[in-house]
């Protein structure tokens, strides 16, 4: 078995496969080594919303640049890993409507309803859309362009694109330990020694013990959240419907995730009583009809937060063997193809815009 690689990538979630791919698509030999099976943890728990606009306020311009960018990447992707994975990532258009149910919702649309790409609806024109929604509504920002994909789905095609362009990827193998002899790194797993040029931490909420290691002082706290998938033909949803941190998905398998709480600190990853009743709770005040509707899966996953909930992406501040991509939060579907590709042009010393290295460089001050 070959253990020695240009690149080893720590973590088989999307983050991990996204620069699998733009790597293995330009010739690096890489392999990506998992503790479990690919895309089980934070990546499949997501809704897959592509919500470039939900993020325009609070995380400034540069943010939501490379939101936009990477939310255009998708369109590209979804036929060329289509062609060389066979998988269908799920792209669903149709865009969201974030819900005003009062004068005070209205005005905490304000500054998102300044940008081009989103219209404000009166509520008859937003029932002309969807019907079904909350008759209470007063209207919504319609924001077409926010599409939304299946997050396990695109994953598993970003790997196994990046298998057909000669990357491997090693399921069941915990990595231990990293130390750096010389210029090549030993990778202690629990199979075995590999080694490696470069190595990339793309682990997650589980990223801290390698921070420790690698003499970096940050930390990756966690934000559980959990979802419901539901589906019937008593009610019908083309669009997103969000409001208030809550929302409703439509998949193009017929189903609706309704997602999602938000809870700080908590590293516990099983499906609660609490956590149910408050996302059915929301979801019918949205969409009241879906109380009908047949309850097909629940679930739950780690949000991997930064201290400003900005991902950490780019160099070791003392060794440029050694990149992070961690800490994505709320946004590592959306955020995976311009990571993937940031990484790749790191280590292809390709040219990558500086208030993008700037705004996700791991030491970045912190002004909290
Ligand atoms: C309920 C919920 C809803 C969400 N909805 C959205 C959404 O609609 N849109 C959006 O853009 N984002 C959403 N997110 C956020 C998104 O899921 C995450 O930002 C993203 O999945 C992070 O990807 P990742 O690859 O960094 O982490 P993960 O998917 O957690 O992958 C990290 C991987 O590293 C592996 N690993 C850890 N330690 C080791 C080790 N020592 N050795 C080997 N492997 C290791 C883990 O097993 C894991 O597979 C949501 C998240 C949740 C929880």
């Amino acid at each position: 078995m070959q253990t020695s690689y240009d690149v080893v990538v720590i973590g088989g979630g999307i983050i991990g496969s996204a620069i699998a791919y733009y790597l293995a698509k330009n010739q690096v030999e890489v392999a990506v080594l998992e503790e479990s099976r690919i895309g089980l943890k934070a990546t499949s728990a997501a809704a897959g919303m592509l919500g470039a606009h939900s993020e325009y306020e609070g995380y400034g311009k540069d943010f939501f640049n490379f939101a936009r960018y990477s939310q255009a990447l998708y369109t590209e992707l979804k036929d060329e890993l289509y062609g060389l994975s066979g998988i269908d990532i799920g792209c669903k258009k149709g865009g969201i409507l974030k819900l005003a149910f009062s004068e005070h919702d209205k005005k905490a649309l304000r500054a998102i309803l300044t940008l081009p790409t989103v219209k404000w609806l009166e509520a008859n024109e937003v029932r002309n859309l969807e019907p079904d929604v909350s008759p209470k509504i007063i209207g919504a920002a319609y924001i077409e362009e926010d599409i939304s994909v299946m997050p396990y789905r695109v994953c598993q095609a970003f790997l196994k694109g990046a298998q057909v362009y000669g990357a491997s990827i090693f399921e069941h193998t915990n990595v231990l330990k990293i130390q750096k002899q010389l210029d090549t790194f030993q990778i202690d797993t629990t199979v075995g020694m590999f080694k490696a040029k470069r190595v990339v931490i793309a682990a997650g909420v589980w990223s801290n013990p390698f921070f420790q290691q690698l003499g970096v002082e940050q930390q990756i706290t966690p934000v559980k959240g959990e979802c419901i998938a539901v589906e019937g033909r008593s009610t019908f949803l083309k669009h997103t419907i969000f409001h208030d941190k809550y929302y409703i998905v439509p998949r193009n398998n017929g189903e609706l995730v309704i997602g999602a709480t938000m809870e700080e600190n908590d590293w516990s990853e099983h499906v609660s009583l609490d956590g149910m009743e408050t996302l059915i709770q929301k979801a019918k005040e949205l969409f009241p009809g879906i109380g009908q509707m047949k309850m097909n899966a629940a679930w739950s996953g780690l949000r991997p937060q930064t201290f400003d909930q900005k991902p950490f992406i780019g160099f070791h501040p003392h060794d440029e063997a050694i990149l992070f991509a961690t800490g994505h939060y709320r946004n590592g579907i959306l955020l995976a193809p311009a990571t993937g590709e940031m990484i790749a042009s790191f280590i292809l010393n390709r040219t990558v815009k500086k208030e993008w290295v700037e705004s996700f460089q791991i030491n970045r001050p912190n002004r909290r």
